[in-house]
């Protein structure tokens, strides 16, 4: 095996190379990006570097010197467009690549409002890459208004960053609670109320029926309630779908997501998938996340695997979000939970412990990393937590984690 080609310059693809060069490989690696920059980090881009506290050089996952100095081969600003599987090339601005193995990190691409209700109007802008928040970047600014559309992570941190610089914000959420996808009732009440404290306007259980423009430019919406909004410019965060096309296109096996094995394998022989795109066997189904340390973790497991290492990939979720002075740190997946507990600190402190039965299946902590820590150790360890104890403010929550 001489040539590794990695399609995808995102946080998973920028981790699998480093990795193919940690473990020894010596053969050829080749990694490939649409952007026109090297792979950077993307949460810090509608927070830190957004708010202009962070330079975009910060924001790379490497310096500038990395790749060369490892034999990586960067090629950069333009997609991958076709694979062949038979012939084993993929095909790049016009040329093709020969590999002997192929990995597709490709990510995945926000949903886009339809040019039908105006989605394609100026002012409207996704959070996904640099480009985006540097076009939304000069319109983030002491008395505009935003409408944003969508109450999940990127619509309620994009909140947040707007309202530190005095944008007045609407927030629409189709859904009858913002944070419905991803947590309980009492996540979504805490973060309406810490948004609703910083002026934020909430409206949930409305849809946008369209936005409305002048000269091509975003100037207004109109809600599914029939009530209208004046505004400078939209954000939307209505989820994200994974890059499949090319996938799709060469027949590979697509089932939410590009589908892989255990070990991170394509339905067609030495193609390989790690990150948001890929889903995977997860008990007796198939999961796929969306995070950065899932696209680390299992980056990191697929390139152990493409030297043989025959390591089944077995995620560790956790996730994390910054809103004002408030850090959100999740451990686990709270999918089939039927009961929460709520642990209330002093303030904005508290956790909510997802279980399902007796098993802890989650943890949500605001402001809270010990109790983040022991929920995390507990349910990766498979062990649950007693629910009085957890709920009890004035109990130690160390003596969860006493065998
Ligand atoms: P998301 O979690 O899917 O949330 C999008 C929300 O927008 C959903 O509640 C959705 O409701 C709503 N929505 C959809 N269409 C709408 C419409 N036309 N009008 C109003 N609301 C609408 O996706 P996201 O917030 O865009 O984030 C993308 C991905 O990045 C997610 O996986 C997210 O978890 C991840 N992310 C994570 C972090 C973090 O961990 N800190 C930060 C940013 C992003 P319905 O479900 O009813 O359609």
């Amino acid at each position: 095996m001489s040539h590794i080609v990695v399609i995808g310059a995102g946080q998973a693809g920028a981790s699998l190379v480093a990795q193919l060069r940690k473990n020894g490989f010596a053969g050829s690696i080749t990694l490939v990006g649409a952007e026109p920059v090297p792979p950077y980090q993307r949460p810090p881009l509608s927070k830190a570097y957004l708010l202009g506290e962070m330079s975009a050089e910060r924001l790379f996952l490497r310096p500038e010197n990395f790749y060369g100095e490892q034999e990586i081969d960067l090629w950069l600003g333009q997609p991958a467009t076709d694979i062949d599987t038979r012939a084993r090339t993929v095909t790049v601005g016009g040329k093709i690549i020969a590999w002997d193995r192929l990995v597709l990190t490709t990510g995945a691409v926000p949903r886009h409002l339809p040019a039908a209700i105006g989605g394609d109007l100026e002012g409207v802008f996704a959070v996904r890459t640099l480009a985006d928040i540097d076009a939304m970047a000069p319109h983030v600014a002491q008395g505009a208004r935003v409408l944003i559309v969508g109450g999940g992570y990127i619509g309620l941190e994009a909140a947040a960053v707007c309202a530190r610089r005095g944008v007045r914000v609407t927030l629409v959420e189709n859904a009858h609670r913002i944070l419905q996808r991803v947590a309980a009732p009492e996540t979504s009440d805490y973060f309406r109320a810490l948004h609703r404290d910083h002026g934020v306007d909430i409206r949930e259980g409305v849809a946008l029926d369209r936005l409305t423009g002048e000269g091509g430019r975003v100037s207004g919406a109109v809600l599914g309630d029939g009530s209208t909004l004046a505004v400078d410019f939209v954000i939307v965060g209505i989820g994200i779908a994974p890059s499949v096309a090319l996938a799709a296109t060469a027949g590979l096996k697509i089932e939410n997501g590009i589908a892989v094995d255990a070990l991170g394998r394509c339905s067609a022989p030495d193609i390989w998938a790690a990150g948001d795109c890929a889903s995977f066997p997860w008990r007796g189904g198939r999961l796929r996340l969306e995070s950065v340390p899932n696209a680390i973790d299992m980056a990191e497991c697929v390139a152990g695997n493409l030297l043989d290492a025959g390591v089944d990939y077995v995620p560790k979720p956790w996730f994390w979000s910054d809103q004002y002075d408030v850090k959100l740190q999740i451990a686990g997946l709270h999918a089939g939970h039927d009961r929460v507990v709520t642990r209330q600190g002093e303030g904005r402190t508290a956790s909510f412990w997802y279980y399902g039965g007796d098993r802890l299946l989650a943890v949500d902590a605001m402001n809270d990393p010990r109790a983040y820590m022991i929920g995390k150790r507990l349910i990766e360890a498979g062990r649950s937590a007693d629910p009085a104890l957890v709920g009890d403010p004035g109990a130690d929550l160390k003596a969860l984690l006493q065998p």
